[in-house]
């Protein structure tokens, strides 16, 4: 049997039989994948916490016909534990795995800078760099870039005049006062300024003051209309 050793990410994981899981990881060289990690739900597991969500691991892994199978892992991070003490960076986190859960559909097709990305922001979540909500809005705004869907906020998508108070999601972007159409949303100065700081990073706005709720819509309204399902977490947080 083919062995491959990569490291990842764990985004989520599933009951099999009596004592196994199936683990869903991003790795960073072979994109997404589906291993079974065989007897890790028993208490003496010989990987521990390793293959729980959120972790890092260096990863052995035994290629087989239908699953592959974890056959070693060793921590790399362990962001799980900083992360599970705080709510609201614990919600944060579950957005960005799902996310990229929904986004790397396509197993071992391998994006480096998504990989890259989402240790990035787990590492600022278990950190507790800045407000949990604006690093997993930075992180979903940042990965929809990554796979193209990026708003284009800077000019009118119908006229290409500079501004735009409006965005039109359907459409990809801002349009003007003249052009607007009917799905068009309103966006205040300030949401547009934290949404342009959410695809670029730029923390200095981004740490000024919480995230006004138009913008959390508009990025949830974004991921859903592009992966065309909704985030459950993003839902859970807007309840
Ligand atoms: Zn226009």
């Amino acid at each position: 049997m083919a062995l491959y050793r990569d490291e990842g990410v764990v985004l989520r994981t599933a009951k099999l039989g009596e004592a196994d899981r199936i683990i869903t990881i991003l790795t960073r060289n072979h994109g997404k994948i589906r291993a079974v990690a065989k007897g890790v739900r028993r208490t003496k597991s010989r990987f521990g916490a390793r293959l729980e969500p959120f972790m890092r691991a260096d990863l052995l892994i035994a290629e087989g016909r239908t699953l592959d199978t974890v056959s070693q892992a060793e921590s790399i991070a362990a962001y799980g534990a900083s992360i599970a003490v705080d709510f609201n960076a614990y919600e944060a986190a579950n957005v960005i795995v799902e996310t990229i859960d929904k986004l790397a559909n396509t197993e071992h097709e391998c994006v480096p800078a998504q990989y890259r990305l989402l240790i990035g922001a787990l590492n600022a979540l278990a950190k507790h760099a800045h407000a949990p909500r604006a690093i997993s809005g930075s992180y979903v705004m940042r990965a929809m870039s990554l796979a193209g869907w990026t708003p284009r906020l800077g000019a009118c998508v119908v006229c290409g005049r500079p501004g735009g108070a409006y965005l039109s999601i359907a459409s990809g972007g801002v349009m003007c006062e003249a052009d607007h159409t009917t799905d068009a949303r309103r966006v205040p100065p300030r949401a547009a300024q934290e949404l342009q700081a959410l695809i670029q990073g730029d923390w200095t706005v981004l740490d000024e003051a919480p995230l006004q709720r138009i913008t959390e819509e508009l990025v949830e309204d974004w991921a859903e209309y592009y992966l065309e399902r909704p985030i459950r977490s993003l839902r859970l947080i807007d309840s």
